[in-house]
């Protein structure tokens, strides 16, 4: 079976599936502790990307906006940056770290953002001596990559300014990328199983915030600068999403020596054993019987499913790319053809990754991936005819097509805002496996309802 791998024919983008960089850097920003970032830019490059994170997490988060306005657009807006360190230091006594994020415009006009940050540096020295805040420059000039590409230079930039090489730890470094906090929890689960100690980057666990007597509605991020400084001196670092956090994984190999392993993203079984296997080549750490157990767990509950409900169905996937090359793995392993995928920035990387070659190699179907891609091009092959898709699989952008064309979607990815908690659950590790393919089966099942499409086989299964 084949794999091609070809860009989107239009020019232009209708119904864009992917966000702006500076959200990305945003999003890093979110999941430290006694962090906000400082927007650079009008105030809506920061209350259009706070207002996705409330709708997908149901939650609000403190991130500023340097506001810039007409003037500030032609003559520059470094004062508004240096306004906004000064507001922001002085209204929030806890506050540890600004990331300073650019924006389309101000990456255009040219603003030396750097250069802000040195001068603001020496002036919070003088004016609070006791205070230590780090300003970090993110730069994310939006009409290149896409948020993912935002999240990887976010990553990059706090951890070439925090990691520090003191004394050797025996802790991991692990890089989540862009996941939810459900894989979060998977993460430190699968980590506390195996008894290693982790540097978890970015840790937002902490989203799912209880709402407390004193009333505080805002959700904070879990990972601390100490976590950041620490991760020139762990026993490795894995990057669980290439695109989303390897260039800093890749950073610290470079400059510190830290072994690196970047990917692959642990969706599906085989890829989650790999994950546990670097886990313990890095750590010296035995496998636990009791994943060997989950593992085996996953695997009867696939089994369940695979071949009486999910042999040859055809689905359509669209997202970040690390998350979509997962899924793919993972249809291959439970009798699911991934027929689309849907890539939607300019990264050129994205033809070249080695994960296709997997893909290729296992397909029981042949598969097309669509590069710059937008929700318009599910939309039209699926009006047109020119693809027969069973299912679909990707973010709430893509409800409606979903919905109109009479398909069952799993929703997956960033944002997801038409099914409740989704974010709670993890889609990586064997939880993740198992809990992926009984959301599949489910929804494949209320469409058997709907249609009467031979539902009474339910019946008797
Ligand atoms: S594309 Fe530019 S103007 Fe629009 S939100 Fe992103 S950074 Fe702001």
């Amino acid at each position: 079976m084949s794999l091609t791998i070809k860009n989107k024919e239009r020019s232009g983008v209708i119904n864009p599936m992917y966000n702006c960089q500076p959200c990305g850097a945003q999003f890093v920003g979110i999941g430290i502790k006694d962090c906000i970032p400082l927007v650079h830019g009008g105030q809506g490059c920061c209350t259009f990307v706070r207002l996705l994170f409330a709708q997908h997490f149901k939650e609000n988060f403190d991130i500023a906006s340097s506001s810039l306005h007409e003037s500030a657009a032609v003559l520059g807006g470094v004062k508004n940056v240096e306004v906004g360190i000064d507001t922001l230091v002085k209204r929030y006594p806890d506050l540890k770290v600004v990331p300073i994020i650019t924006t389309c415009s101000t990456e255009t006009i040219g603003d030396d953002v750097d250069g802000v940050a040195r001068k603001a540096r020496r002036t919070l020295k003088e004016q609070f001596p006791d205070r230590k805040v780090q300003l970090v420059p993110i730069h994310t000039p939006s009409y290149s990559g896409s948020h993912v590409k935002g999240y990887d230079t976010g990553m990059q930039a706090l951890v070439a300014a925090l990691a520090k090489k003191t004394e050797p730890s025996e802790k991991l470094n692990v890089f989540t990328g862009w996941l939810n906090p459900g894989d979060v929890t998977e993460i430190k689960y699968v980590l506390s199983e195996m008894g290693v100690e982790g540097n978890v980057l970015i840790d937002t666990e902490s989203f799912d915030s209880p709402t407390m007597p004193d009333k505080d509605t805002f959700a904070y991020g879990n990972t601390t600068i100490e976590d950041f400084m620490d991760t020139a001196n762990a026993v490795g670092t894995i990057a669980l999403c290439p695109y989303e956090g390897g260039t800093a994984a890749q950073y610290l190999q470079d400059e510190f020596e830290v072994p690196a392993v970047i990917g692959p993203t642990p969706i599906g079984i085989e890829n989650t054993d790999k994950f546990i296997q670097n886990i313990s080549k890095l750590t010296g750490k035995e496998v636990p019987q009791s994943l060997v157990e989950e593992r085996g767990k996953a695997i009867d509950a696939i089994a369940d499913l695979a071949h009486m409900f999910f042999a040859d169905k055809k689905v359509a996937i669209y997202g970040d790319p690390d998350l979509v090359i997962g899924l793919a793995q993972f249809c291959l392993e439970v009798e699911l053809q991934p027929v689309l995928l849907l890539l939607g920035d300019d990264n050129k990387a994205y033809a070249k990754d080695p994960r296709y070659k997997d893909l290729e190699e296992k397909a029981n179907c042949d598969i097309e991936v669509v590069l710059n891609a937008d929700m318009f091009e599910l939309e039209q092959r699926i009006k047109d005819k020119t693809i027969d898709v069973d299912l679909i699989l990707g973010h709430s952008k893509g409800r409606y097509i979903a919905i109109d064309n009479q398909i069952p979607m799993v929703r997956v990815g960033f944002p997801t805002f038409d099914r409740a908690g989704t974010w709670k659950y993890p889609v990586i590790g064997y939880k993740g496996a198992s809990m992926l393919a009984e959301n599949i089966a489910n929804a494949l099942f209320a469409d058997m309802e709907y249609k009467h499409n031979k539902e009474y086989i339910l019946n008797v299964w």
